[in-house]
């Protein structure tokens, strides 16, 4: 696995979290919290209803299915075996209609380039060797006009403060090792990743953690976690 850009390391980490992942108040409390945001946030710019759409580092389907809800044809896409399984077990349950697949997006791209109306790639950018080549392969899948979505962490002293040593020693938000501090990525970066496939910036918004009321917003602080979306 380590020939492609994938970090077996990461994967199992995953992987042995994966049958909490649809538990709210386990380990992935965070993904539920934020994804009603996350949501709003690419369906105000990209419209959902009616286009297709594609999740890379799906995990276990939060994301995929709440977007498959607003009447997008989603398909999932991670190389975590565990998570895919709970995720289609899951689908199963709820009877919302996802396509998973565990297939490296660079692979996917290179089967069905221009394939997708909506790429989005949540949390994953800082869990892989070469955020780079994701964005690349993204670049690739969405259609000429399409929109590509990413969120990550970006690195600084005061996102080590809060995303690494806050949320994982100090609120037990995460559990600890979730995070590499390495692999955060500037929105400078990202953005110049973006750009280097010829994908446009069309907004980049923050997002933050209100530890006294434990909710998540949207704003204009990009120093922790933020959202970009550009558009081809
Ligand atoms: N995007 C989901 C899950 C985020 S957790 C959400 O925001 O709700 C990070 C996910 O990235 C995990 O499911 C992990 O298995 C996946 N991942 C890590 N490296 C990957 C890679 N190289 N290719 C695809 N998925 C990967």
């Amino acid at each position: 696995m380590s020939a492609m850009n994938v970090d077996p390391a990461e994967i199992s980490k995953f992987a042995q979290l994966a049958h909490r992942w649809w538990d709210p108040h386990a380990e992935f409390k965070p993904l539920h919290d934020i994804n009603p945001l996350r949501l709003d946030y690419i369906d105000g710019i990209a419209a959902l209803a009616g286009k297709t759409v594609l999740d890379v580092g799906c995990g276990g389907g939060i994301l995929a299915e709440s977007m498959t809800v607003r009447g997008a044809q989603v398909t999932g896409v991670d190389m975590n075996e565990k998570a895919l399984k709970v995720a289609k077990l899951h689908g199963l349950e709820s009877g919302v209609q996802v396509n998973y697949r565990q297939i490296a997006v660079e692979s996917l791209a290179e089967e069905t380039p221009g394939g997708f109306d909506i790429i989005t790639c949540m949390e994953m950018l800082e869990h892989v060797p070469k955020p780079a080549s994701v964005v690349q392969a993204c670049a690739k899948l969405v259609k000429p006009g399409g929109f590509v979505f990413f969120s990550t962490l970006n690195r600084n002293p005061k996102s080590y403060l809060f995303a690494v040593l806050g949320a994982e020693y100090l609120l037990n938000l995460l559990p600890r090792g979730t995070h590499h501090y390495a692999k955060f990525i500037k929105p400078s970066e990202l953005i110049r990743f973006c750009r280097e496939s010829k994908l446009d910036l069309v907004n980049l918004s923050g997002m933050r953690y209100h530890p006294i009321d434990k909710t998540y917003s949207l704003g204009s602080d990009t120093s922790i976690n933020y959202l970009l979306a550009c558009r081809n």
